[in-house]
């Protein structure tokens, strides 16, 4: 599978860029300094990773500047904070836009048209009326849901990438909370590559994830999934330099009269997509496309999921999903990536073709 063979070639020549790379600094692996910080950005704590060799000065710096764009990001695209462009975008029905802006605006709306809509960034009204952005709750009634359904369309939404400006109508409103971590992700590990960074654990928070080479010692990055329907981790997935999108209802919820309602949002019915997955897991080298795909994979279901997976190779993501009855069903290169963890290794894994 090209995809699989990408990851062994990255692999392979990761190991040799280490192997060649050791008797330049001498022998001395322990140069690698290990630079950690811990954020809180865009509602969640993230925490960043890497590692590279003095000047610590230097290394700071790096530091400093992946924490400037993740606020830079956060400033410009939260839906929620005045002042941001998709604030004025979603007040004024029209806003000029930084390049980051209509990047990502242009790279979401082709993902909700290779989804069918399953991912829609027009969802906001909805998210809004469920309460989800403010946490003050409710479940709006049949002819409310209705009305928000019919007002999810990204179709309406006209970003020009050129002019950096972006329309929408009156009534409508854009929320990115679907892909913005990973679209920070893939900038970030960017920027690291730049500065000549080679390994980095970069976590976005809420499962979003960004791995820039492997480990120190060549070894890959080992990145838990958590298990939707309790406390612990299902299993890991080891990776070199790719991206992690999970999605779950698991990760923002609330009850109401024994029933549970999660912030993923089916665009048809505008009320949580109930399609008997409780988590979806994607890997892949777009962190923008891992983040939006496990939003809309966690919409479409297992078999319509599977579907599109195997009609977009050209994306090159393995996928695990995990269904209500606990079985996992991952993609071959996921198998190949995936391991249970202790206390989970007698779940059901199917591997889906
Ligand atoms: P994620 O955690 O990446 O799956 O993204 C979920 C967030 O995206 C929610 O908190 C909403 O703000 C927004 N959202 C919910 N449902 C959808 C949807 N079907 N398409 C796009 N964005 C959505
Ligand atoms: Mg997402």
């Amino acid at each position: 599978m090209a995809f699989r063979a990408n990851y062994l070639k990255k692999g392979l020549a990761l190991a040799l860029t280490l192997a060649t790379a050791l008797p330049l600094l001498g022998g001395c692996a322990s140069q690698n300094k290990k630079m950690e910080t811990s954020i809180f950005a865009m509602d969640t704590v993230m925490n960043l990773t890497f590692y590279g060799v003095d000047p610590e000065a230097a290394l700071k710096g790096v530091q400093e500047e992946l924490v400037a764009e993740i606020y830079s990001l956060e400033d410009k695209l939260s839906a929620t904070e005045e002042g941001s462009e998709l604030y004025a975008l979603n007040e004024q029905g029209q806003a000029s836009l930084s390049p980051e802006t209509a990047e990502l605006l242009t790279q979401a709306l082709e993902l909700c048209e290779l989804t069918h809509g399953a991912l829609d960034i027009t969802a906001y009204p909805a998210v809004l009326a469920w309460g989800f952005t403010t946490g003050d709750y409710r479940v709006p009634d049949q002819a409310e849901l209705e009305q928000l359904a019919a007002g999810i369309d990204y179709t309406q939404l006209d970003v020009d990438p050129e002019r950096c400006t972006a329309r929408i109508p009156q009534g409508m409103a854009v929320d990115l909370g679907a892909v913005t971590k990973g679209y920070a992700g893939d900038r970030l590990a960017r920027q690291l590559e730049q500065a000549n960074i080679t390994s980095a654990l970069l976590d976005l928070g809420q499962s979003t994830i960004r791995v820039v080479g492997s480990k120190p010692d060549g070894s890959p990055w080992r990145i838990a999934v958590q298990d939707p329907a309790g406390e612990g981790y299902l299993g890991v997935v080891e990776l070199t330099d790719l991206a992690v999108g999970t999605s779950g209802g698991y990760q923002r919820f609330f009850e109401q009269d024994g029933e549970t309602y999660w912030h993923i949002l089916d665009p048809d019915t505008a009320a949580p997509a109930r399609s008997g997955l409780t988590s979806v897991t994607v890997v892949g080298p777009s962190g923008l496309v891992c983040d939006g795909l496990s939003t809309a994979l966690f919409v479409m279901g297992l078999e319509e999921g599977t579907r599109f997976w195997r009609s977009h190779p050209e994306l090159e993501v393995e996928l695990l999903f995990v269904t209500e009855d606990g079985t996992l069903y991952v993609t071959p290169g996921m198998d190949e990536m995936f391991s249970l963890a202790q206390g989970y290794e007698d779940r059901e894994v199917q591997v889906l073709q």
